[in-house]
């Protein structure tokens, strides 16, 4: 009987010693997710993802001959522009129209390690006189790559997914606010959903609505360049906001990123 048992006492005491090296060894990406400060930007440029939604055969919504897609590219060429013109490395998911998947899009946002995401979308209302910005956040997002460590995301997710939620919602209400500013549209406010291009990317991300192009009054602001120039420039206004109030070695830019 105990030559039986003996073992499987041995295999129980294995795992249970891998378990407890699992659960004591410090979280594998920590030290890419959250720069330290002394190093902070000083090598490499931060990236911005910038994720212009739809493409190809995926128009997004339409009025006449106004098409979603058009409009992200669009804007986000613009953003691009003012970004790299501010020293940041910047990526585009598509730079052109053709059709990429949710996965290709998340995966090119967790391509990057000193990263955000941001995914630009035009809304569609059911009634024609929903208008105005909103600026969504996902409440979970993932923060481990899958394999071996996902089935501990019981023991990881108090200690990372925490600060993570935090910086996507500071990220949206940076840009909400900077799109308000500089667009006088209708404030719709910073919103929590599980939208899969931003739950599913591991750094702060955030996916901007800027304008219904079901709402007449929206459309047609939003098919002169000098209105899409306002929106990417506030998209730029709130990144640099948001990366202010991350340095926590300089108290004036924090101050200054807290005033406004
Ligand atoms: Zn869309």
């Amino acid at each position: 009987m105990l030559r039986r048992i003996l073992p499987w006492i041995g295999l129980l005491l294995l795992a249970t010693s891998f378990l407890t090296f699992l659960v004591i060894a410090p979280p594998v990406r920590q030290e890419v997710q959250e720069p330290r400060a002394p190093t902070h930007g000083a090598t490499k440029p931060f990236v911005v993802v910038l994720d212009p939604g739809h493409g190809g055969r995926d128009s997004g919504a339409m009025c006449g001959n106004v098409m979603e897609k058009d409009l992200t590219l669009d804007v986000a060429r613009r953003a691009e522009m003012l970004l790299r013109a501010s020293g940041y490395r910047t990526v585009l998911t598509r730079d052109s129209d053709h059709y990429l998947s949710l996965p290709e899009r998340a995966a090119a946002g967790n391509d990057e390690d000193d990263s955000l995401f941001i995914s630009i979308h035009f809304n569609d209302g059911e009634r024609a006189a929903a208008s105005g910005v909103e600026t969504y956040f996902a409440e979970r997002q993932r923060t481990a790559n899958p394999g071996l460590l996902s089935w501990l995301g019981f023991f990881r997710s108090a200690t990372e997914a925490q600060p993570l939620l935090t910086k996507s919602e500071s990220l949206a209400r940076f840009l909400q606010t900077a799109l308000v500013e500089h667009t006088q549209a209708v404030n719709r406010g910073t919103k929590a959903a599980q939208f899969y291009v931003i739950r599913n990317v591991r750094h702060p991300a955030a996916l901007v609505e800027g304008g219904f192009i079901t709402n007449p009054a929206d459309v047609t602001k939003l098919t002169t360049a000098e209105y899409r120039q306002q929106i990417a420039f506030a998209i730029t206004e709130g990144i640099h906001r948001y990366r202010e109030v991350l340095r926590p070695n300089d108290p004036k830019l924090a101050l200054a990123g807290a005033a406004e």
